[in-house]
């Protein structure tokens, strides 16, 4: 059988960092470096080729033009790989993955984002077993087909659908959690892969990649003595053409009328206004308290149980597809690629 073909693409992140011994902080260096400190790559039963950002960064620094680079290099090698391993950080990397995830339409291959804790060259570094695992998983075949088709973030044991995704902590090696959706496959003495929770398209449409994102989309968050005065302003920057609300658990938020009034005439005005949950895990669920009954009523976007990375990156997709606000409302609320569940339960 033909070995698979793997490209590995270094962005950057605590994976590839070394101290700089000047000031003490962790820097970006480059990509040779992590092949070298990393010698059992060549003993994995596939082939590897690595590209690399020509400046690896800090995935602080992470923005949709770099994810239009990470797309083109994907779209470019797409025919000659069979998987695709990303080497990211993790601070944006749920952010970075959730918007692959809608910009690589009709994706077939396994596409794999992972990084580290600690630095690959550290001791108790956790970067070789995440960068070896994602390799063997994006190695994956079965009947000549990727077993995994989708976009995906592996870290600490876990593979998980990438727009289901959120970085939980910044201390412990599981610094990732997908609470609204199961693992997708589990590294133990075996690799456990759950199939039935893996994504299946059903059409068979050659990849296309989607760049045209939007950015012209915020996030607010409410919270007690949030007042009209700056919900009003943020919602009245100019050119802003959508907002992801984090409303409180199951998608609640005051109940005074300036409250409604001030989101209805936002929408009136034309932008565009998903409610996510500010929990991490759970579903938005209108109409279960009066606080949120009337989000529906005034067209607010239920955004169920999506993550707040998913929602701004979906926001910036469809809002890059120029369609009417009834249309992208419908879409919004419908799967794309598993980021959302069909129903708010
Ligand atoms: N600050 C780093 C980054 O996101 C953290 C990491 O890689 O874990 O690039």
């Amino acid at each position: 059988m033909k070995k698979a073909h793997i490209l590995l693409i270094y962005t950057g992140g605590t994976i590839g960092m070394a101290k700089d011994f000047q000031t003490g902080t962790l820097k970006a260096f480059h990509f040779e470096k992590i092949t070298e400190r990393l010698p059992e790559l060549s003993f994995l039963d596939c082939e590897i080729d690595t590209i690399s950002f020509s400046q690896p960064i800090d995935s602080s620094d992470m923005n949709p033009i770099l994810w239009t680079e990470i797309a083109t290099i994907i779209q470019d090698n797409y025919n000659a790989f069979d998987g695709f391993v990303i080497l990211h950080g993790s601070d944006t990397m749920s952010y970075s993955a959730s918007a692959l995830s809608f910009m690589l339409e009709n994706l077939s291959k396994p596409v794999i984002f992972t990084g580290s804790q600690l630095p690959i060259g550290d001791l108790r570094t956790d970067a070789r077993e995440n960068l070896i695992t994602s390799i063997q998983l994006a190695s994956l075949k079965e009947n000549k087909q990727a077993i995994i088709q989708e976009v995906c973030l592996y870290f600490e044991y876990k593979l998980y659908r990438a727009n289901r995704t959120t970085k939980i902590d910044a201390e412990n090696f599981q610094a990732f959690a997908s609470m609204n959706y199961p693992t997708l496959a589990e590294s133990g003495v075996h690799l456990k892969i759950n199939r039935e929770y893996l994504f299946r398209r059903k059409n068979n449409v050659p990849l296309s990649v989607f760049n045209q994102l939007d950015t012209n989309v915020a996030i607010i968050k409410i919270f007690p003595g949030i007042s009209e005065k700056i919900l009003n302003g943020f919602l009245s920057i100019n050119g802003l053409k959508a907002v992801v609300l984090e409303t409180y658990g199951s998608g609640n938020a005051p109940t005074g009328k300036w409250f409604l009034d001030t989101l209805s005439d936002a929408i009136k005005r034309g932008l565009h206004i998903v409610n996510v949950t500010q929990c991490a895990g759970g579903t938005v669920m209108p109409g279960i308290y009066d606080a949120g009954s009337y989000f529906d009523k005034i067209g607010i976007i239920n955004g169920k149980d999506i993550t707040t990375e998913a929602a701004i990156s979906k926001l910036m997709f469809l809002l890059g597809k120029n369609i009417n606000a009834k249309e992208l409302k419908i879409r919004f609320e419908t799967p794309i690629c598993g980021e959302i569940s069909k129903k708010s339960l």
